[in-house]
């Protein structure tokens, strides 16, 4: 694939761009390019008119009734139901609740649970912080009775054995973006009688994910990414049909019960992804998905895909032109390899990313000298990614002292 090579040829790209009015559906700020919707994604209208609705017409009037008149005892699977979709599961294998890190410890617990003679689990080093301590916790509850192993992505595949009860994988790395095969890592944790969690946090409205054709037990993953469900918008957990009454969370709670409307004493899992409710759910924060959850029906993920490639494309190429620029790709080069976002090393990234955010150039750091730049494709025109990298230009061509300034411990 060719990027545009000119700002003429970014404006044709955006004029024949099949997602091109989807943008219109965003809540973006004049004169802002938006490259951290890896991180968290931008508002939609229909999050600000769904939160409302459930403000002023739910909530204010019908108070306790809306339970039950607005369905939103039910809202954790039909918004599961509109995910399922996005990652190639069935309707009735993805529940919304909770965040990531929760739905890690619900279902890596489960599989604890059921292990049999294994012992291990196994995940990446250098994988999302989270995901590591939820399985450091969970051994340290175990007392002992479970290990978990970090290996580095090369041996990830060959480490996987006949104690490994479960492997707990990201499949778009948060720093770098390099992509696992999923399908292929996946059979050779079947192949050596392993369970295996994906992590599709970065991953879930970048690209088309099929869990279900690669019979992966388990996947979790966030909703405030490239979904734009708002911040700390509730997570999603998918189990696999054949386990979801097969095994159970290690954190029961009375959503999650047959009745909990009985309010007996004793836990009894309700069937099916229901057992995997917790407690009772933020219902405001359920609103701002839903409505951000609507633009997918009207999308396809492979138009999605190939302008990501595209904007990623474009991003790097005319970074690579920059001269003498101090920037060093840290993600794979092969766009097929990749997510939707590129980093980038930088001896001075801190300082970089503050004066492109001063100029509206939106990206972020990650310690200790990644600058990171997400292209969401539902809402970046190429223009603008044409744009971002000629402030980049502009700023590096200039001194880098002045964004000392202002340092602050968000990374
Ligand atoms: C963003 C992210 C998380 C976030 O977990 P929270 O519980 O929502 O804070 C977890 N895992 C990965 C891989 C992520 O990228």
């Amino acid at each position: 694939m060719t990027p545009p090579a000119s700002r003429a040829d970014c404006e044709a790209c955006d004029a024949r761009d099949p997602l091109a009015r989807i943008r219109d559906e965003f809540l973006i700020k004049p004169g802002v390019i938006y490259l951290d919707g890896n991180s968290l994604g931008a508002l939609t209208r229909d999050s600000v008119a769904r939160t409302r609705t459930m403000l002023e017409e739910q909530w204010g009037p019908d108070l306790i009734s809306s339970w039950n008149v607005h369905g939103w005892f039910d809202l954790p699977h039909r918004l599961g139901a509109k995910i399922a979709p996005l990652i190639g599961a069935a309707a009735d294998e993805v529940l919304v609740a909770d965040s990531t890190s929760v739905n890690l410890f619900k279902l890596a617990s489960a599989a604890m649970m059921t292990r049999g003679a294994r012992h291990r689990i196994l995940t990446e080093s250098g994988n999302f912080p989270t995901d590591i301590y939820v399985l450091q916790g969970l051994a340290a509850l175990s007392g002992g009775a479970i290990e978990i192993i970090t290996v580095p992505r090369s041996e990830v595949a060959a480490r996987i054995d006949d104690a490994t009860f479960l492997v707990v994988l990201t499949h778009v790395h948060y720093k770098t973006a390099e992509l696992f095969d999923l399908q292929a890592i996946t059979e050779r944790a079947h192949a050596q009688g392993a369970r295996i969690l994906w992590d599709l946090s970065h991953s879930v409205g970048a690209l088309a994910v099929d869990i279900g054709a690669a019979q992966a037990e388990f996947a979790v993953g966030c909703t405030y990414k490239y979904l734009n469900g708002g911040p700390g918008s509730p997570a999603f957990l998918y189990v696999r049909r054949d386990l979801q009454d097969a095994i159970r969370p290690g954190l029961a709670a009375w959503m999650g019960h047959a009745a909990p409307f009985d309010f007996t004493d004793d836990y009894d899992p309700a069937p099916g992804m229901a057992r995997y409710r917790s407690g009772t759910p933020s219902l405001l924060a359920f609103a701002a998905l839903d409505g951000a959850l609507g633009i997918w029906d009207h999308i396809d993920l492979r138009d999605v895909r190939r302008k990501s490639e595209v904007l990623s494309e474009l991003f790097i190429a005319r970074v690579e032109a920059l001269p003498g620029s101090g920037l060093v790709l840290a993600s794979p080069r092969e766009a097929a390899r990749r997510g939707s976002h590129v980093a980038l090393t930088h001896p001075r990234g801190y300082e970089l990313m503050q004066a492109l955010i001063a100029r509206g150039v939106i990206g972020d750091f990650r310690a200790p000298d990644i600058v990171r730049f997400g292209f969401a494709p539902l809402y970046l025109r190429y223009i603008d990614v044409w744009e971002a990298v000629t402030i980049l230009g502009e700023v590096l061509a200039g001194p880098l002292d002045h964004a000392e300034i202002g340092r602050s411990a968000v990374t």
